[in-house]
């Protein structure tokens, strides 16, 4: 089938889509009245859908995925190429792109040494939560064994990740949880839980400290952290955040776990997020833009400490990594993600994000000012948030529904942005904006422009 937008009668997809096809995080009632969204095809920063409508992509594919853009033939090729050589084996054997793949990777993450690879970020999460538990065993005598998550990150689709994650309004309805598992503050200047101080990071946290002390430092085994809080708000750290968080996990051996299955490979202008903060990690966990979209891949990276705790004893059947993940074997994962960092490279994305990021930033605070509506404005890189309030004063957030309309007024106007949902105890009604690594000043003209637009349009 010629999948040329405009020209095809996609009706039958679209039936079936809406008789068959349950979407993700979607309200199916309104398919009764509406056509689903059935998208064909993308170039670059555009998709358009089968009803040969022309979208901007401000998201990278919804969800901050598709960093190197739409359509790139030489990872297309890079994958074939690999499929018909050797499409699988499992993992319990090496392949030549994973091995290829991790010595690159591990050659952008000083301090690192080992990757583990999987499926999904929930998938990488869990990896690492194991190892934490079963270094817990091996180690400490069962002791260690608790893994602190922060308010508002998430960190998974599975029991367990959710288990880890601070947004009740997405675990609410899925409990009871994965035991072992201990909530710390939020680190969200803008909604300030220590008042207005100049320590506002330190402060933030020390609060881990209180609930470390409280839990009892030998049961803490690990703290998961993202390095800017992607759902949950766009959460950028404050002043001094990470530096006492890295002092606090040194001084009560606790292993620094950091998320960057948002942030990774490049969205915020180093190759990963917690980069900007001089720290230094023990597990790194990565997923969407490790490929772009392009194959399923995602990383369980540690340091050779870590992956030293599971050859301690070779007479010990218990000691080493007794875990599989059978697509974890399938060799177009890497394959893609090597050229997706050839791309990264090559095309200087890294220095582009940086330079359209801050552009991008300097636009939301200048819309700031012409928007009541606009409370705070917040990110790195390609990596925005701006927080929607009824009041600058009161903070008081918008109703979900006023985010939506925004959100669905640009799309009428063809550019595709995203929001945080408000949550039943967390105020996290944010516009979200991450558009690929390749975005250009026009690019973003007429994002920030649809977004003025569109709150033009709704604050009347
Ligand atoms: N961690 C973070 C920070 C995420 O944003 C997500 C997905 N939105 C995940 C983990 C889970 O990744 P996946 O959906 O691939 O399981």
């Amino acid at each position: 089938m010629n999948l040329t937008p405009g020209n095809n009668d996609f009706s039958e997809a679209i039936e079936n889509d809406r008789t068959h096809v349950w979407h993700h995080l979607s309200q199916h009632k309104r398919y009764e009245t509406s056509d689903p969204m059935v998208v064909i095809e993308g170039k670059g920063m555009r998709v358009w859908d089968a009803r040969g409508r022309e979208f901007l992509d401000a998201v990278s594919g919804g969800v901050w995925t598709v960093n190197v853009g739409y359509g790139r033939e030489t990872i297309a090729d890079a994958v074939r190429e690999q499929l018909v050589r050797l499409n699988y084996f499992a993992n319990t054997a090496g392949n030549v792109p994973g091995a290829q793949f991790a010595g690159k990777l591990i050659g952008k993450m000083p301090g690192l040494s080992r990757v583990y690879l999987s499926n999904s970020g929930s998938e990488a999460n869990e990896k690492a939560y194991k190892i934490v538990r079963q270094i817990a065993h091996n180690k400490y005598g069962g002791k260690k064994h608790k893994i602190l998550y922060r308010e508002r990150d998430y960190h998974g689709t599975t029991i367990t990740a959710l288990s880890s994650t601070g947004q009740i309004q997405r675990k609410g309805q899925y409990g009871p949880f994965t035991p072992g598992f201990v909530e710390v503050p939020h680190c969200l200047e803008y909604r300030s839980q220590y008042g207005d101080c100049a320590d506002y990071g330190e402060k933030a946290a020390r609060a881990i400290e209180d609930v470390i002390l409280r839990e009892g430092p030998d049961t803490v085994g690990a703290i998961v952290l993202e390095p800017i809080t992607a759902g949950g708000g766009v959460i950028t750290p404050p002043e001094g955040y990470w530096p006492t968080v890295q002092e606090i996990c040194r001084k009560y051996d606790i292993l620094l776990h950091i998320d960057e299955v948002v942030c990774g490979v490049g969205r915020t202008g180093k190759w990963f997020g917690y980069q900007h903060y001089d720290i230094q990690p023990d597990i790194v966990t990565m997923a969407k833009g490790v490929a772009s979209g392009y194959a399923a891949i995602s990383c369980t990276v540690t340091t050779e400490d870590v992956f030293n705790e599971f050859k301690s004893d070779p007479a010990d059947p218990m000691s080493y990594f007794r875990d599989i993940s059978t697509f974890g074997g399938c060799a177009a994962g890497p394959a893609a993600a090597l050229e997706n960092m050839r791309i990264i490279e090559d095309e200087n994305l890294l220095e582009n994000t940086t330079a359209m990021g801050g552009y991008l930033l300097d636009r939301l605070h200048m819309l700031k000012e012409r928007h009541e509506l606009i409370g705070d404005v917040r990110g790195k890189g390609l990596f925005c948030g701006v927080e929607l309030v009824k009041d600058r004063a009161s903070k008081e957030p918008v109703d979900e529904s006023t985010a939506q309309a925004i959100v669905a007024d640009c799309m009428s106007n063809g550019v595709i942005i995203g929001a945080t949902n408000r949550s039943f105890d967390v105020y996290n009604n944010t516009l979200c904006l991450s558009p690929a690594l390749i975005c250009t000043k026009d690019d973003l003209d007429a994002i920030v422009d649809a977004i003025d637009n569109a709150l033009a349009r709704v604050s009347a």
